[in-house]
């Protein structure tokens, strides 16, 4: 991941902790053109953010229905669990 020094990058509010942070402390998640969640940046349509590294905006976002405020739509469980499983690939993938 690039790390910019630019002071004009713009701030996302975590779905999870709601924390205003710059974008690059954050992860987008997104809905595929199949409607099934996924962690991208530039996946079209509606971005719910959290914050990159803690695994409990995850479950925050969950208990306070921060993707379906996000998404403007329900979320099923089994999604919730399809994007923790996506977030935590992420995590560990940037920990190599
Ligand atoms: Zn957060």
């Amino acid at each position: 991941m690039s790390q910019t020094c630019s002071t004009t990058e713009p701030v996302r509010t975590c779905v999870g902790c709601r924390s205003l942070r710059p974008q690059s402390a954050l992860v987008r998640c997104a809905l595929n053109s199949d409607g099934a969640p996924l962690i991208s940046r530039t996946a079209p349509g509606r971005g719910a953010w959290l914050c990159v590294g803690k695994v409990a905006c995850v479950q925050q976002a969950m208990k306070r229905r921060g993707f379906e405020r996000a998404w403007k739509r329900p979320v099923a469980s089994a999604e919730y669990e399809e994007l923790r499983f996506a977030y935590e690939a992420m995590m560990a993938n940037m920990n190599n």
